[in-house]
């Protein structure tokens, strides 16, 4: 029996407001709760931090702090950008320079991946990435997926919903 490793990519991390238009959408605990519940499935918890974001949640950050080695880092923005209609690669790659530095100052981790804002890339995303040295996470989104066995999916851990079919993802063999 070969085991396949299922990577959980989990979305916005401590994003506060922004894409929800004023909803606040962090929730601490079903982020934990749902750290808990991947780490029981011995499932990799990706998490897409937004950078400038991390001083706005202290106790995720120091929760995370405490469990560095049950996650993966991944880098989402410096804010919830849409970095694919940015027209110069200087801007891109300052600002996910300074998203990537703002990771490892917190963490003490060099994130590894970038997680494309909605999912959306362009040309000049992809060439600063390879600068960067970041690979690009297009996993597709839990709500997407059906009935297929798929090994990496995206979803979002402070909606309830998407966390319940998260859980019958865990659950398909
Ligand atoms: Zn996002």
């Amino acid at each position: 029996m070969t085991m396949v490793t299922k990577i959980a990519r989990d979305d916005d991390v401590f994003l506060t407001e922004s894409p929800t238009y004023g909803t606040p959408i962090h929730n601490f605990d079903t982020f934990r709760s749902t750290h808990t519940l991947l780490c029981n499935h011995d499932v990799v918890h990706r998490i897409a931090i937004i950078a400038s974001e991390i001083p706005h949640h202290p106790a995720t950050a120091d929760f995370i702090k405490a469990n560095v080695q049950h996650f993966d880092f991944a880098v989402h923005g410096w804010t919830h950008a849409e970095y694919q209609k940015w027209r110069r690669p200087a801007w891109v790659q300052n600002s996910l320079s300074r998203a990537v530095a703002a990771i490892e100052d917190t963490f003490g981790v060099s994130p590894k991946v970038f997680v494309p804002p909605w999912n959306k890339l362009s040309p000049i995303v992809r060439q600063v990435c390879a600068n960067l040295g970041l690979a690009i996470d297009e996993s597709p989104f839990i709500g997407d997926i059906g009935n297929q066995r798929v090994d990496h999916v995206h979803f979002h851990s402070w909606n309830k919903k998407q966390v319940g079919m998260l859980r019958e993802w865990l659950l398909r063999k």
